[in-house]
């Protein structure tokens, strides 16, 4: 049943009643008055948070339908289960990573107090995108309130059934005076990227990414950029091919390809591709049934705009699988497309959708160099046993994460940086990571009034005697 309006009221076009100024200026109120910073308070939060997504799970995954059509096991695996997690993770050990850190010392500071605070920023900025809208939004607020910032929050008015949730409810299990929800498309978001904030952490398309990027600099506000680009996929014949294509088609199709580290596009040889295809029109079968475009299993695609786009590049000399589509559903089957060049459309921006082009190269090395005269991925895929040709990719290449013979799942590695590098962003979170991003790192020197100190000191003051230029 999916008629959950009648729980709460759903405004498609639901902007923020309260101006950006109004809003930044009740956050910043309430941040100067020290209240985020004690760390009972922190917790407090934390656990506010924990609770809104363990009792509001319901309506998230009504919500989550009603955006994107997700089937409720990817709203518990992708989003949910995995701020979850980041949130147990950081209640446990937030106040560790709070404590002052004691860097190693040299001999010239031994009787010195050396010391890194970490400071809240203040009041933070969170952009969120549309296709996990629960994670990309709420997984950097458990970092940002682990800091003790206040946090205004904007999610993306593409998926709006979520983002009314959140703006609904998270104000009833978080102090609403540091914790906002700003609701609004991009003549509203202009509007609050006007504001100075302490710090902007965006997630999103490269394009607004430097639109986000430019407003901060008016500001000197530090930023975090987690973007998209192309995320490729090598593979080769060392690896078991019906292991390897599950572990790629799932990756791939997952939310319908609306996923920013999804593997864009397969470089491989002739006859590894011959291997692939075989193996994938019976994976697609058992994943998503003889016609996948009636299958619950797979998500609408976001828009119109996005559809229409995505469809254009099914371009029917080159579908090996799929290539069908269903126009008032929004769903495209998982396609594979072969005989693809890189002067083709596809192969110039994101694809962001279930389509999966192949592109044939002789041998790892060619991989490399293709994957070189691109942008720096947010992900490169290395599908191979050969522990050479692992190493060859990963010091040949630069992306901002890796992951060798498994998709997507370097991201849910709590312990591993997220985040992209060059057009695919900049900083990272999750974690401890996540926690350190929102936070300054205040240098701290403390000396004493010791008669060894005070000796020391004064070598250094003038008049700068022959005796002390000499020392
Ligand atoms: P988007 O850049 O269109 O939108 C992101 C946010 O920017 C939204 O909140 C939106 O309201 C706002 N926005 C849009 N246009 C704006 C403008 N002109 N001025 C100011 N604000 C504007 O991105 P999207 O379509 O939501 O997401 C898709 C992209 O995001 C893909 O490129 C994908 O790879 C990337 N992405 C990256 C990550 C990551 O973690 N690195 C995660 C998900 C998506």
């Amino acid at each position: 049943d999916h008629s959950w309006v009648s729980i709460i009221e759903i405004d498609e076009n639901a902007i923020s009643k309260k101006s950006a100024s109004d809003v930044v200026e009740t956050l910043r109120t309430a941040f100067a008055t020290g209240r985020t910073k004690p760390l009972k308070y922190r917790e407090g939060q934390l656990k506010g948070l924990r609770r809104f997504l363990e009792k509001c799970s319901e309506d998230i995954e009504k919500a989550l339908y009603k955006d994107l059509r997700k089937h409720k096991m990817e709203c518990t695996m992708c989003e949910i289960e995995l701020v979850l997690n980041d949130l147990r993770h950081t209640i446990y050990d937030f106040k560790n990573w709070a404590k002052p850190k004691k860097p190693e010392k040299r001999l010239v500071n031994i009787l010195d107090g050396v010391y890194i605070y970490k400071d809240p920023y203040g009041v933070v900025l969170i952009m969120g995108a549309w296709n996990y809208p629960i994670l990309l939004s709420l997984g950097p607020v458990v970092g940002a309130l682990a800091a003790g910032n206040a946090v205004i929050l904007k999610p993306s008015e593409l998926s709006p059934a979520t983002a009314n949730v959140m703006a609904k409810l998270l104000p009833k299990y978080l102090d609403p005076e540091c914790f906002q929800v700003y609701l609004g498309g991009i003549e509203e978001t202009t509007e609050l990227l006007k504001e100075r904030f302490d710090y902007i952490f965006f997630t999103g398309s490269t394009m607004v990414g430097k639109i986000v990027h430019q407003a901060a600099a008016k500001h000197l506000t530090p930023t975090t950029l987690e973007l998209g680009g192309k995320s490729p996929l090598y593979l080769d014949e060392t690896v078991n091919m019906s292991k390897a294509t599950r572990r790629i088609l799932w990756g791939k199709y997952l939310n319908s390809g609306q996923t920013c580290v999804a593997p864009d596009y397969l470089l491989c040889t002739k006859p590894v591709q011959e291997k692939f295809l075989q193996e994938a029109r019976k994976v697609i079968v058992e994943f998503y049934g003889q016609d996948p475009k009636k299958s619950p299993h797979l998500s609408r695609i976001v828009t119109e705009r996005h559809f229409r786009r995505l469809v254009k590049f099914i371009t029917f000399e080159n579908v090996a699988i799929g290539g069908s589509y269903d126009e008032t559903e929004r769903i495209i089957s998982p396609t594979v497309l072969i005989n693809v060049s890189a002067d083709d459309p596809i192969m110039k921006e994101e694809i962001f959708g279930p389509i999966l082009p192949i592109v044939n190269v002789k041998d790892a090395g060619e991989a490399i160099d293709f994957i070189n005269s691109k942008e720096k991925p947010l992900a490169l895929y290395i599908f191979s046993k050969k522990k050479d040709v692992q190493k060859m990719f990963l010091t040949k290449t630069s992306a901002g994460t890796v992951c060798v013979n498994e998709t997507i799942t370097q991201l849910t590695t709590e312990n591993l940086p997220f985040g992209g590098v060059g057009s695919s962003g900049m900083g990272n979170y999750h974690g401890k990571y996540g926690f350190d991003t929102f936070s300054h790192h205040k240098a701290v020197l403390v000396k004493d009034y010791s008669m060894f100190t005070d000796i020391s000191l004064s070598l250094r003051n003038p008049p700068y005697t022959p005796m002390k230029e000499n020392m």
